[in-house]
């Protein structure tokens, strides 16, 4: 995994498609710089009596389109400018999405695995303590990514409404059903991949049924991936985690592979594996559609030029460096970008955060419906500014239609004082 810095990628994707934007010097410098950013040391009591401190961020990065929105994830590698390019990535996904959100992304520098559920409740809270001033429904609005889900947000939703002597379930999505959570956030950010590359194989005539798929990570994003991709047909011929990647020329059933991971800590060893292959490995396969669903970074330059995928569809953020990028694009490899890829689980956040405004909530149909239809316009709308412009790929056409909504905004607000 190469170290390029991802804020060092955001701007230099954002440059790429500024190039074909009526935008001023200042205009841009703004749009690709941060708005504010919290830096935080939290002392948590240990469970036998002892202090740690672990750094924490929250990094606010464009308001203009509505509440600063984005997850907060919990890595031994978070840092600084990883929360900041992930909280600048938020802001071109709600606006791919053209839901009405900005952008924002925190983080504690912890590996999880290391602590006790309720020394994870502590350090939840304590951090939840340091955001809860900068955070609301109509502020800023959290929600999981790697390594959180649904019991950190619950844990946040409940000290935040404790501090402020409220009931406000908006303050943050990715809840359980009982603390105001939606019907299918769980799955939405696998299920947007997959609606992507179905409206992508669709978009050059490729089958899907039958297609061979490899999927690099097996967190909430990779596995409900591989499980809706199953579903729809296509062969899940290669999965991964951290500790190595599996392979077998039949499809795997991913809901079999998750059981054993769930037992054992790792997809590999799973009995119906045909061979071991290194994550290196898995991305080079000779497949139809490839997944990168872990962290950044994951393809850089020297491993573009060995990629055989006619698909990628990016469950992660930032999986693919800029370099790598352009490599790809003259392979004429169809990568369909994170921010509108993965825009899944902040668009079904954003219906969370709707039903809880209204205190009214919707089935899940209802719920599934509305994220395929906004996948498919919004895709539409990308290919359009890709034949119609000739850009050099899909990633760009986003960040030229994502720029130009959230220019609007801006410019409409003006600047103040
Ligand atoms: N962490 C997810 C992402 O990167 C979801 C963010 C949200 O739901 O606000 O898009």
């Amino acid at each position: 995994m190469s170290d390029v810095n991802p804020y060092q990628s955001l701007r230099t994707q954002i440059d790429a498609a500024a190039q074909y934007l009526d935008i001023s010097e200042g205009q841009l410098e703004r749009l690709k710089t941060p708005e504010r950013i919290l830096e935080t040391n939290l002392s948590v009591e240990m469970d036998d009596g002892s202090v740690e401190v672990f750094r924490a961020y929250r990094s606010q990065f464009n308001g203009d389109r509505g509440p600063y929105k984005g997850g907060i994830r919990y890595h031994p590698q978070v840092d600084r400018d990883e929360v900041k390019a992930l909280s600048g990535w938020m802001v071109y996904k709600t606006a791919t999405g053209d839901i009405p959100l900005g952008g924002g992304k925190g983080g504690i520098v912890i590996d999880p695995s290391n602590y006790s559920e309720s020394e994870l409740e502590r350090v939840t809270r304590s951090f939840a303590k340091e955001l809860t001033p900068l955070i609301g429904a109509d502020r800023d609005v959290p929600a999981p990514d790697v390594n959180t889900g649904q019991r950190e947000m619950n844990w946040i939703k409940d000290t935040y409404e404790t501090l402020e002597n409220t009931t406000e379930p908006g303050v943050i999505t990715g809840k359980d059903l009982a603390s105001g959570g939606s019907e299918g956030r769980v799955e939405a950010t696998g299920r947007s991949t997959v609606v992507a590359a179905r409206e992508a194989f669709e978009y050059l005539d490729k089958d899907l049924e039958g297609a061979t798929v490899a999927v690099q990570g097996y967190g909430n994003a990779g596995w409900i991936a591989a499980k809706l991709i199953h579903q729809m047909g296509a062969n899940v011929v290669a999965v991964s985690d951290s500790s190595g990647a599996i392979y077998s020329e039949a499809s795997f059933d991913p809901v079999a592979v998750k059981d054993y991971k769930r037992e054992t800590g790792s997809v590999v060893g799973y009995p119906d594996a045909a061979e071991e292959l290194t994550n290196e490995e898995l991305l080079t396969l000779d497949v139809d559609l490839l997944i990168p669903a872990a962290l950044e970074n994951a393809i850089d330059e020297p491993l573009a030029h060995d990629i055989s995928a006619d698909v990628i569809s990016e469950a992660a953020n930032g999986p693919i460096t800029p370099a790598a990028d352009d490599v790809l694009s003259d392979r004429e490899t169809l990568v369909i970008p994170d921010i509108l890829a993965n825009a899944g689980g902040v668009i079904v956040s954003y219906f969370e955060w709707v039903q809880n405004r209204q205190r009214f909530y919707w089935s899940e149909e209802r719920v599934n419906e509305e994220l395929d239809s906004i996948i498919v316009d919004q895709f539409g709308n990308l290919v359009d500014a890709y034949e119609e412009r000739n850009l050099p790929s899909l990633r760009t056409a986003a960040y030229v239609v994502a720029l130009q909504r959230v220019m609007n905004a801006g410019e409409q607000r003006g600047t103040w004082p």
